[in-house]
């Protein structure tokens, strides 16, 4: 037996509890995995809460990251003892994910824990984390470099946001946060950002076409928030744009696409392949300090990780949970 957060659907109501689950009801796939380490990312907040409809089959064990050691493996690619990380592949929405003790997954999902993170550091980056990274990866490879100009981040103290911080500034980049916590200033600063914006600047109806200023943006926000960051964009400027914090609307006009050469870079890390995975995490080794995890990191257990979920979803959480389901 082991422990689980087990979400279950009577009728239109959705109930959410800890539960001793038998290990013989564990899904299908050829690795299992003793968990360490889970998280709790937006997107499992959704399923916690029930607030949107990412639980595809009920019952369903959330938390779409894990990071462990490999017990039992049918899979070429590891064995019994094996570190390994696991972040979405529609884990925790389709099939049972990491908040639990144990998993079971498929083999291909998983990659190597890389030697510089331990399971925890690995699951302060998470999901959340490793989009920034592929967010950090589209503005490199649509050739935005730091001589040209400012790169402004949305939600910036959320766990995306945050991330997206520590890694531009320490690429060198001028980063401006935009945030609705003008309070976590300083906290942004000391992950790197040059710059605290007020997020109102950004959340109204804009015009099609504002003033240029950046020449990058990592977007976790959408809605008036990503339209007003392209209209905003300098000539040839890159969106990254991977979230709707504020919504899925996009009340855009083309006017930044076809007059100023903007490039929407979409960023989506749930079924992104194998390499550009392998890769993210080997540049976040790089390119992440330790020190700032431990800035942006607060760890919970098992327990803690269902009434947190709505604190994420209402924007109180700052920086990224850490689960730590043997707690
Ligand atoms: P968090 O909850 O940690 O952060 C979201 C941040 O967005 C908040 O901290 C807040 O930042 C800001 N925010 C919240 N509500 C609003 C609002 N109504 N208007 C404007 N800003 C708001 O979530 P994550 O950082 O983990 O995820 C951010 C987004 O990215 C989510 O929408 C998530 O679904 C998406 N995502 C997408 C992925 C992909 O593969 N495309 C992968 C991971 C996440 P502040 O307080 O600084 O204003």
């Amino acid at each position: 037996m082991f422990k689980a957060i087990v979400i279950d659907k009577t009728g239109d109501r959705q109930q959410c509890a800890i539960r001793d689950v038998d290990e013989a009801e564990l899904p299908g796939g050829d690795v299992t995995l003793r968990v360490e380490y889970s998280t709790v990312n937006y997107k499992d907040g959704l399923a916690i809460t029930g607030k949107a409809p990412v639980v595809r089959k009920f019952p369903m064990v959330p938390g779409i990251d894990g990071a462990g050691v490999v017990t039992a493996s049918a899979h070429s690619g590891c064995k019994a003892g094996d570190k390994v990380v696991l972040n979405g592949w529609g884990v925790g929405e389709t099939h049972w994910g990491c908040l639990a003790q144990q998993a079971r997954l498929k083999g291909d999902w998983l990659i190597a824990l890389p030697a510089e993170f331990s399971t925890r550091q690995a699951m302060a980056i998470g999901t959340a984390g490793y989009t920034a990274m592929l967010c950090v990866r589209a503005l490199e490879k649509h050739g935005v470099t730091p001589a040209q100009g400012e790169i402004v981040v949305t939600g910036a103290a959320g766990g995306v946001g945050s991330v997206a911080i520590a890694l531009l500034a320490k690429l060198g980049y001028r980063v401006v946060a935009s945030t609705g916590r003008l309070s976590a200033a300083d906290y942004l600063k000391a992950l790197g950002a040059a710059e605290v914006i007020d997020r109102a600047t950004l959340s109204a109806p804009g015009k099609p076409l504002a003033r240029e200023r950046w020449a990058g943006a990592v977007d976790t926000v959408g809605s008036h928030t990503l339209a007003n960051v392209c209209a905003s964009m300098r000539y040839r400027g890159v969106v990254a744009a991977c979230g709707l914090a504020a919504g899925m609307d996009f009340p855009a006009s083309v006017a930044p696409f076809i007059l100023r050469g903007v490039t929407l870079a979409g960023i989506d890390s749930v079924m992104a392949p194998r390499a550009l995975r392998v890769e993210a995490w080997s540049r976040l080794a790089r390119d992440l300090e330790a020190a700032r995890l431990d800035t942006i990191t607060r760890e919970i257990n098992l327990a803690a990780a269902i009434p947190a979920a709505a604190e994420l979803l209402a924007g109180k959480v700052r920086g990224r949970l850490v689960v730590n389901v043997n707690a």
